[in-house]
């Protein structure tokens, strides 16, 4: 499945927000939104101040959400038409089912320091859920079930640098994470006020795909 690979702070400079794609440096001064190069990439990004409105908007609150999740175009659209077919509200249902994709959940454990790496830990095979390994990123996790870093790979370096770099992040009140056994049980659904790190709109992603 094609994914980009380019310079990931172009993303945050197109949608004028920090979505945190790339771990420490966000948090750092040397990310380009919090310093001088907080306006849309391409030869006439600064100077450009265009009006977003109607198809505009909607559309941008969909690649923001895309972006963020690191999740390609196909693969949301499905995530969105199984949010339609279940019960309760469709903004809801799939902003829940992002939030407990699996590489999501490793990345909001801190045990991936931003959710490419995190993306990166479970393709490699060091994750496990309920004891048995699970290498798809895609993987959605349920309330109850227990996701672990398996044996072999509790001394991998990317998993151990992780937990430090996220040692001052908040974890959200559905995981309940043991960051020493590195394991972390799902409590429940998230809820839409657990998506503390950007706004999102998702009504505006329901209006785009209900046309
Ligand atoms: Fe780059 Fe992270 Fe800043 Fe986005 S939030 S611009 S990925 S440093």
């Amino acid at each position: 499945m094609a994914r980009y690979i380019g310079p990931v702070c172009r993303q945050c400079r197109r949608e004028g927000m920090k979505l945190f794609l790339k771990g420490t440096r966000c948090f750092s001064p040397k990310c380009p939104i919090d310093g001088k190069r907080n306006f849309p990439p391409g030869q006439h990004g600064r100077d450009r101040k265009p009006k977003i409105v109607g198809y505009g908007l909607q559309l941008r609150e969909k690649q923001r959400a895309k972006r963020y999740y690191g999740v390609a175009e196909v693969q949301f659209r499905n995530l969105f038409e199984k949010a339609a077919r279940m019960k309760g509200i469709t903004g809801d249902n799939l902003l829940g089912m992002l939030e407990r994709r699996l590489d999501n959940v490793v990345h909001r454990a801190g045990f991936g320091v931003s959710r490419a790496m995190a993306r990166q830990i479970v393709r490699h095979g060091h994750i496990a859920v309920n004891g048995r390994k699970v290498d798809i990123p895609s993987y959605i996790v349920r309330p109850n079930d227990v996701v672990e870093v398996r044996e072999k790979s509790r001394q991998s370096p990317a998993i151990t640098s992780s937990l430090e770099a996220t040692a001052h992040l908040p974890v959200p009140a559905w995981l309940e994470v043991d960051r020493e056994a590195l394991k972390m049980k799902i409590l429940g659904n998230p809820k839409r006020e657990d998506l503390v790190q950007i706004k999102l709109d998702e009504q505006l992603i329901v209006e785009l795909y209900s046309k």
